[in-house]
């Protein structure tokens, strides 16, 4: 195979290149779609293992393919033609998810080995993985008082079992392809994302999306009481949808982070008992709350340092909590007495 060929500077991206996303049918990639669809994009090509009327937003004009992307053909077929390729297919979900499932959150390895392949095979010009915070040293997220984590604490190695470990060495995929092979890959590690068209039910979804349902349900039924998983001092920062999809636009055009790492997160931290409060000002109610200490809590607390971000940016998500909280308690609510009706909603 040619080495290098694609480290000459490329052009900017044109509005008809065709852009490759995988995992289109879920939360982030199909906002994904939606943000390029509407910067003017005319050919996105989504590609997802979900039946269609399963994913979480289509839109119109884009081309939408129900694949399976551990298996290395469908990859191919999936980038042919492809300028830019981003990989946001994986098995995942919230800590409920990763804590329970690990094989299927290491077997996302066979969708990120063969989607680089398939993209450098394919000449695709850039190439982006979603990454994620449970790739850091969680012998450094023990204590809810955190110091925010930066980039060079994913070192030395002792991620979360199953997901974080897939997400380091899939990162390591990207900086092998970049320095063995001059595709120009990008990595960022999400630091918890919420927000509309995102898993709200079902065991898959986030503590904000999980409180706000929580919240709606004890009004619905009247009882008023909410259970929280762990103590609730446990402590995160949430990023809002829209500043994840500015992000990795952001980041997959700078050619000062390839094969780089970078956090993509808010640095707004809360305890998951403020998150609580911020939910019940939102909802105008006051839950009784009580405590699942057998639940799964993850780590005791994580925040995004973004030093780096700001320094090569300029830039890191602001969206207040307070802001998108708003927005995906409304969003949620909706969604919710849709579903007690009887219509097909997103979960
Ligand atoms: P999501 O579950 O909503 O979307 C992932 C999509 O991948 C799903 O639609 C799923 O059907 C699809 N998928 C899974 N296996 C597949 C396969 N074999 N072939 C094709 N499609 C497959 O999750 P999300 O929140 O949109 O996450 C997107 C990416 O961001 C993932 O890589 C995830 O690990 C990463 N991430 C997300 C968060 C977050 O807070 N949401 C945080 C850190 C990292």
């Amino acid at each position: 195979m040619e080495k290098n060929r694609l480290i000459e500077k490329d052009p900017k991206p044109r509005k008809d290149d065709l852009i490759v996303i995988g995992g289109a049918g879920g939360f982030i990639g199909g906002a994904l779609v939606r943000y390029f669809h509407d910067k003017g994009f005319t050919r996105i090509r989504g590609a997802d293992k979900k039946p269609l009327p399963e994913w979480y937003q289509r839109v119109p004009g884009v081309e939408c393919l129900t694949m399976d992307l551990s298996e290395e053909a469908n990859c191919k077929r999936v980038c042919e033609g492809a300028v830019e390729v981003y990989n946001l297919a994986a098995d995942m979900g919230g800590m409920g998810f990763i804590e329970r499932f690990r094989v299927e959150c290491l077997r996302s390895i066979l969708i990120n080995t063969h989607m680089i392949e398939s993209a450098y095979r394919a000449g695709a010009r850039r190439y982006f993985f979603s990454s994620s915070a449970c790739a850091y040293n969680t012998q450094l997220q023990q204590d809810s008082k955190v110091t925010a984590l930066k980039e060079s604490d994913a070192y030395p190695a002792m991620a979360e079992r199953g997901y974080g470990w897939e997400k380091l060495v899939s990162e390591m995929f990207c900086q092998e392809y970049w320095a063995e092979r001059g595709l120009k890959a990008t990595i960022a590690r999400f630091h918890n994302v919420y927000g509309p068209w995102g898993t709200w039910d079902g065991g898959r979804e986030k503590a904000p999306a999980a409180i706000c349902r929580k919240a709606i349900q004890a009004i619905d039924s009247g009882d008023h009481s909410i259970s929280i998983w762990g103590d609730g001092h446990q402590t995160r920062s949430f990023m809002y949808i829209d500043d994840c999809t500015k992000g990795i636009d952001r980041i997959m055009h700078c050619d000062k982070l390839l094969a780089t790492p970078i956090n993509l997160g808010s640095s707004e931290l809360v305890s998951i008992n403020d998150l609580v409060s911020k939910v019940e000002k939102v909802a105008g109610i006051k839950l009784k709350r009580s405590y699942d200490l057998t639940a799964p809590r993850g780590v005791a607390g994580r925040n995004s340092d973004n030093t780096f971000i700001k320094q090569v940016l300029g830039w890191e998500p602001s969206t207040t909590l307070d802001h998108g909280l708003r927005e995906t308690y409304a969003w949620i609510k909706e969604q919710y007495h849709s579903r007690k009706k009887g219509k097909r909603v997103v979960e």
